[in-house]
């Protein structure tokens, strides 16, 4: 069982290693000036931008984006939790860590992590039972097995029935004396709507257990056997499940994925078990929701650097949906997309039935990749006629926009301005118009989503490089850390990340001496510790006097912000506009030093 670690017990950890030593065990290093190089551990690359400082105690890719200390690192690499990296660590280097030394909220927190598991073990077992051995469960065995589940799968799977009636497994619970407000927070009884007592969350139901990468019990899936709605009931969040996270079969695909090193995503959780009867292994179901970008994350681990996903959908219409739902997601993610349609009328399920595994292969191997999907598709629509190609061009206009790597856009610019005869530059010069638009709102949202920081720097203006060099000269600079804060600089910035990084860094250095890697260790959010990373690490040809000379030009912008506001409060009062008037005063007080 995981135990709390305090903290100066992880910054001990910390200390001891040595992040070159580590990750030399790993990835072959040479020194290369005050850093050293290596390949990427995370991404296929020819030329070294996995760099690493002794000095710093701290990673970053240029290539990825993938960065942070030594505990990420670990993480990263060896898929471990930070307590995991941690006690490795401290093995390592021979740092005594308590076995068992909880404050008691984070013992609660565990322990009702624990109780739920176990609760949920429980559950499984009663469903199971009522399916198997159960007169009840007769209806729901025949269901199955009509449905061409073997007896095997069924075991497999924990496959169970949950009675008609509204409190037998509630019932089941109190019998064994199980607290009530834990079987609540498991989320496998609901309150009544009197405000007394529970009943059954699920009831009449075929119940699918939903596992973990772990084997652990973190949910249930629950699926009517007639018409009645909802067809599909899931286990609502609880301290162990989250839907934007889990996948379902992953713990029986995993081994699969990483060989073939491809992953299949149904949306059915009877798709994914026909898969697996098929003896197509490495699949994994979403549980009613598109995919997140901690999907993402995880199939990418399952399938390893270079691996695919294939995205298997039973419509045009539902896989165009999820492209351009997703795309973005997969761009980000770094995880190549193929988008596998069905012929008309089939799922996974009838598909295989009616034409076998091999017939699968064979249309899986004609996939199309997400953008060439789209592309096709618009194709398919609205024809190739003057009119059609504006219509395509404006469909695809955001997709390709969500292309991070610029490389990679311009050769999908390319490859549509070949398949559908527009010229290159009016393709290019309508994505850049995309661009522009995109930062005032609704293309950046429906894209980027809260991940706008990442966004290509291209697009983003001489503001945010501005605040970028601030922050950057930080934590290269500690010395100006002092001037900065005096100017209050970053209360100004008017990038979100970079303001928040910049109160850490003042915050922070206020107490402790240029200790990187332990600022890396204050943050939560993987992607703010890389960007920490690869600021601490840019390669920057300032020196003191440059400091000085950005410092003036900042404190010169913000006065020139101010006067334009001033300019703006006078045209406002003049056009008697009481509105704007309010708004930019509102503005001028929060600047006022
Ligand atoms: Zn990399």
């Amino acid at each position: 069982m995981a135990a709390y670690i305090p903290d100066d017990k992880i910054t001990a950890v910390r200390n001891a290693s040595d992040i070159v030593d580590i990750i030399s065990e790993v990835v072959s290093l040479r020194r290369s000036g005050r850093n050293f190089l290596g390949l990427c551990p995370f991404h296929a690359e020819k030329t070294p931008s996995f760099t690493v400082s002794q000095e710093k105690q701290i990673f970053y890719c240029f290539g990825c984006g993938a960065g942070g200390n030594v505990f990420s690192f670990l993480m990263k690499h060896g898929g471990l939790t930070f307590p995991e990296a941690v006690r490795t660590l401290g093995g390592r280097y021979g740092i005594d860590l308590p076995t068992r030394k909880m404050s008691p909220a984070q013992k609660k927190k565990l322990t009702e992590r624990e109780t739920i598991l176990t609760l949920n073990v429980e559950a499984m077992s009663f469903y199971r039972n009522c399916l198997i051995s159960d007169e009840k469960g007769k209806p729901a065995m025949t269901y199955l097995l009509k449905r061409g589940m073997t007896r095997k799968t069924i075991d497999d799977f924990n496959l169970g029935y949950s009675p008609k009636g509204w409190d037998n497994l509630a019932h089941a619970f109190r019998l064994k004396k199980r607290s009530t407000q834990m079987i609540f927070r498991s989320g496998l009884i609901v309150s009544r709507k009197s405000g007394d007592g529970h009943y059954d969350r699920f009831r009449d139901r075929i119940m699918f257990p939903i596992m973990n990468g772990q084997s652990q019990v973190i949910g249930f899936g629950g699926r009517v056997m007639d018409d009645a709605l909802p067809k599909y009931l899931n286990s609502p969040e609880t301290p162990v499940y989250n839907k934007s996270r889990s996948l379902f079969g992953v713990d029986k695909a995993r081994a699969k994925c990483r060989e073939k090193k491809s992953v299949y995503v149904v949306e059915g959780y009877f798709d994914l078990i026909v898969m697996h009867q098929f003896g197509i292994e490495n699949t994994v179901a979403t549980l009613g929701t598109s995919l997140t970008g901690e999907h993402v994350r995880s199939l990418k681990s399952i399938v390893g650097e270079g691996g695919t996903a294939i995205l298997v959908y039973d419509s045009d219409q539902a896989g165009i949906k999820a492209a351009q739902r997703s795309v973005a997601v997969f761009q980000k993610g770094l995880l190549d997309a193929r988008i596998l349609v069905l012929p008309k009328d089939h799922d996974p399920d009838s598909f295989l039935r009616e034409k076998g595994s091999d017939q699968f292969f064979q249309a899986s191997e004609q996939s199309l990749g997400m953008i060439s999907f789209m592309m096709e598709s618009a194709i398919e629509k609205y024809g190739l006629s003057v009119d059609g190609k504006v219509h395509i061009v404006n469909g695809l206009k955001s997709a390709l926009l969500a292309i991070n790597d610029p490389v990679a856009r311009s050769l999908r610019i390319k490859q549509l301005s070949e398949r559908i005869g527009v010229d290159e530059s009016i393709l290019l010069q309508k994505v850049r118009h995309a661009t522009i638009h995109s930062k005032k709102g609704n293309l950046q949202r429906s894209y980027r989503s809260s991940e706008s920081h990442t966004e290509p720097e291209k697009t983003r203006g001489g503001t945010y490089r501005f605040e970028k060099q601030v922050v950057t000269m930080m934590l290269q600079f500690p010395e100006m850390i002092g001037p900065i804060k005096e100017q209050r600089f970053v209360e100004y910035f008017s990038d979100p990340v970079l303001s928040e990084i910049g109160k850490g860094i003042i915050d922070h250095f206020s107490n402790t001496e240029g200790d990187i890697s332990g600022f890396v260790s204050c943050w939560d959010d993987t992607e703010k510790k890389s960007m920490i990373a690869r600021l601490s690490l840019a390669d920057v040809q300032w020196d003191r006097q440059g400091c000085i000379k950005l410092i003036n030009q900042f404190a010169a912008s913000l006065r020139r912000r101010d006067k334009t506001l001033i300019q703006r409060i006078e045209t406002a009062e003049k056009n008697g506009d009481v509105t704007l008037l309010a708004k930019l005063l509102r503005e001028k007080q929060h600047q006022i030093h």
